[in-house]
């Protein structure tokens, strides 16, 4: 069913069942890749939140969480190259495993900004697992990126954490624009 979010019209391009399904593959890997390495799963918010805890809920490893904020879409439908560094990740990297846990990876410049600026931290390894990629939009590829949910087609797309003017994180599966 098609849905209306502020001015723009949306509809279903993948299901809360095809999201909770593939996340389970995902973390099937990283259980097996993170076995024994203790590492710390660092969420970029805000588009991260609902993909972080269902993967989190699926892995058995040892592990840590935390948070960093980025932003470059500032409410509208296309990235803006500038990015704000809305808060910094608290804890110590040195030394540790790394898994970013992205929402979407659109012309990939967030990533590189991020995974570029952790690295100076001097972490054992970065690995990024994002929920979405838009293989037609990438201007900056990040060799870090090992673990996609979904490639999706270069449209705008809400739900399942992601925004248009702040609405739609809610949905609990993913919608992309009617054009
Ligand atoms: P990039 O830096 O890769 O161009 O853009 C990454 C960021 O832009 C994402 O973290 C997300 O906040 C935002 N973004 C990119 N594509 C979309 C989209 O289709 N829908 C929404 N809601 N945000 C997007």
């Amino acid at each position: 069913m098609n849905i209306k979010i502020a001015d723009l019209e949306f509809e279903p391009l993948i299901s809360a069942e095809e999201i909770q399904n593939r996340i389970k593959e995902i973390a099937a890997e990283l259980n097996t890749d993170y076995k024994d390495k203790a590492p710390i799963f660092v969420g970029v918010l805000n588009g991260c939140f609902m993909f972080m805890a269902d993967l989190l809920k699926q892995i058995n490893v040892p592990c840590e969480v935390a948070f960093t904020k980025l932003s470059s879409y500032h409410g509208g439908i296309s990235s803006s190259r500038r990015i704000s560094d809305d808060f910094d990740l608290l804890v110590d990297i040195t030394n540790r495993h790394i898994v970013l846990v992205e929402d979407i990876v659109d012309t990939g410049n967030t990533l590189d900004y991020l995974v570029a600026k952790l690295t100076h931290r001097k972490p054992t390894s970065i690995t990024v697992c994002a929920l979405l990629l838009k293989p037609d939009a990438i201007i900056y590829p990040v060799e870090e990126l090992r673990h996609v949910a979904f490639n999706i087609p270069n449209e705008f797309v809400v739900g399942y954490g992601l925004d248009y003017m702040e609405l739609g994180r809610n949905l609990d599966g993913i919608y992309k624009r009617v054009v």
